[in-house]
């Protein structure tokens, strides 16, 4: 995840200085964090569902390590409890 933010704003960097200014490079990038970030907009908070991704209106490319609306700790993966 953090290897695709850094080539997204590697290409808008490298667009950038080639092109000059250009928000078809930034939805490009964005359009390539949406795609990447797809299996892990199942993330959910386990105690209320709310989605890690989430803070308040805002989507950001990484999770919230503790839940925004209950205060769940989410820094443990849950895939370990299993
Ligand atoms: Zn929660």
């Amino acid at each position: 995840m953090l290897g695709v933010l850094a080539l997204a704003v590697l290409l808008v960097i490298v667009v950038d200085r080639i092109y000059g200014h250009s928000s078809l490079a930034f939805a490009a990038a964005i359009m390539m964090l949406l795609v990447a970030n797809t299996p892990m907009l199942r993330f959910n908070c386990a105690n209320c569902g709310k989605n890690a991704f989430f803070r308040g209106p805002f989507v950001i490319p990484w999770p919230n390590r503790i839940c925004t609306r209950c205060g769940l700790d989410l820094a443990t993966p849950p895939s370990q409890n299993r």
